[in-house]
């Protein structure tokens, strides 16, 4: 067996079963995902564009490339005919912009609205005051090519363990009066990545953006 898949099932076997894994894949080769790949790993994260496009035109069709960094509206036209999901809708522009682009090709595209929670000024997001405001139905009716699946959310780059799960404890408030009035489509909340997912487990996340634990350092 390879370090790689030794790594994904000793991860797996730490999964609640409600909580989808995302690999991801970002800097790394195509050989170390197809060995992620062939230990039955199906949803890759990247946040480049123009990367996530090359490693989808040249690997398996039944992966499930999911779009995790910040995007600019630009870029998108690189990831539209392959992304399965994009985690990091951070304005309305780009919500516009992936409305374009997924009505021309008659495409649907699962998306998660990035919320600010941590303390530091350099990572994206909609403030949780906004959100009620973006997703609010009249709004997103503008978007009949986009699906708002949830929310996703990075926590303070700290060894501050109590302030991360403040922070993942409010992004889950938030989370779940959204999904109130946002229905059933609305069930996926991804927050925790390698330093810290039992703590977003632990406070209600469904979906974990984990790269190093499974790749190695980049
Ligand atoms: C790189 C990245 C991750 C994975 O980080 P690790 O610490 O390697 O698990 C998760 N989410 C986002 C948005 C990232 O950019």
């Amino acid at each position: 067996m390879s370090e790689i898949s030794t790594a994904l099932k000793e991860f797996q076997k730490t999964l609640p079963a409600h909580v989808t894994l995302v690999a991801v894949s970002k800097t790394k080769p195509m050989s170390l995902i197809q060995e992620a790949y062939d230990a039955g790993q199906r949803i890759f994260g990247e946040n480049r564009p123009q990367e996530l496009a090359e490693k989808a035109a040249s690997m398996p069709e039944d992966i499930q490339w999911h779009m995790i960094g910040h995007l600019q509206s630009n870029k998108v036209k690189y990831i539209i005919h392959e992304v399965a999901m994009i985690h990091s809708i951070d304005s309305l522009g780009l919500l516009d912009e992936i409305e374009k682009r997924a009505k021309k090709i008659d495409r649907k595209i699962d998306v998660l609205l990035q919320v600010h929670i941590a303390k530091e000024e350099q990572k994206h997001g909609f403030d949780e005051e906004d959100l009620h405001m973006i997703s609010s139905k009249k709004l997103l009716e503008r978007y009949p090519h986009i699906v708002v699946r949830g929310l996703m959310g990075m926590a303070t780059f700290t060894e501050d363990e109590k302030q991360i799960r403040t922070e993942f404890k409010s992004l889950k408030n938030t989370f779940d009066s959204l999904k109130n009035d946002r229905g059933e489509n609305f069930d996926t909340l991804s927050m925790g990545m390698s330093g810290d997912h039992k703590i977003a487990i632990e406070e209600g996340s469904t979906m974990v953006r984990i790269g190093s634990s499974i790749f190695g350092n980049r």
